[in-house]
């Protein structure tokens, strides 16, 4: 089944009196299970794309079916309330909290969803630990942990609320090879169990991974064959 549906989805942005045109026409669709790899070179539009799959930010213009409802005009708290239930996040640079252990990062996203009770949440957020094989390190802090241990842990805090989908930015891109790869078995292990991914790298080594890769050009999507020639063309 379609998760994810995005017609002719335009970004503009506005700055200092110039506009941006950050995506130009974007169709896209990602059934669920599915694990797609986004890629394309710097400043061409993936971080704002998975931006606006994510719920972070709205179109400019365009339509954006997901899970079966549009999304592409509704409000801010909507969008959030929406993103909350749907989406898991991983980044770069982790984006734990500093002052809260690694079960309290986990905890996180379920404190803004009504009815969780303190005890379910725990039992969950242990959970979820136990997935990326760091339910023993529940009290250390993030600084307390490598790379790759805090990228596990945000991947824990992604999952926690059984979202629709994990979208992914660059998600090794702060880790050496070991740890990257590390990283990557696991995203590889959770899609085999069933979750639907979207990944956003340049590094050609882990977008095979994926299942399917879409190339991003100047804010539209492009074949491979494509990409190579605009790419000499430059
Ligand atoms: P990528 O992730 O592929 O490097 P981005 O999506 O970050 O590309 O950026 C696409 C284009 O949109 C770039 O020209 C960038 O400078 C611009 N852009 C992205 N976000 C903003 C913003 N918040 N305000 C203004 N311009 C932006
Ligand atoms: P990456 O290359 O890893 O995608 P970027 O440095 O392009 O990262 O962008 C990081 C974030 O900064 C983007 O998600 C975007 O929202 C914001 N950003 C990018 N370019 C601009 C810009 N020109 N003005 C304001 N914000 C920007």
């Amino acid at each position: 089944t379609q998760l994810i549906e995005m017609t002719d989805i335009r970004k503009v942005f506005y700055a200092d009196e110039v506009e941006t045109h950050a995506l130009a026409g974007i169709h896209l669709s990602i059934d669920a299970g599915e694990y797609v790899a986004i890629s394309g070179p710097s400043g061409c539009g993936k971080s704002t794309l998975l931006s606006l799959i994510g719920l972070l930010d709205a179109p400019t213009d365009g339509r954006y079916r997901l899970n079966g409802v549009s999304v592409e005009d509704i409000n801010a708290s909507q969008r959030a309330r929406i993103r909350n239930k749907e989406i898991g996040f991983i980044f770069q640079a982790f984006n734990l909290i500093g002052d809260l252990n690694v079960l309290e990062n986990v905890e996180l996203p379920l404190t803004y969803r009504d009815g969780v009770s303190k005890s379910e949440r725990r039992e969950r957020a242990m959970e979820a630990l136990k997935r990326v094989g760091m339910a023993h390190r529940i009290r250390h802090f993030p600084s307390q942990l490598s790379g790759g241990q805090q990228q596990r842990v945000a991947v824990a805090r992604a999952l926690v609320g059984e979202p629709s989908v994990l979208l992914a930015d660059e998600p090794t891109g702060n880790l050496d090879s070991k740890n990257g790869e590390a990283v990557m078995a696991l995203l590889a292990e959770l899609h085999a169990g069933g979750v639907t991914i979207c990944m956003v790298t340049h590094d050609p080594r882990y977008a095979d991974f994926a299942d399917r890769q879409v190339f991003v050009f100047d804010g539209q999507i492009v074949d491979e064959e494509t990409l190579h020639k605009l790419r000499q063309e430059e």
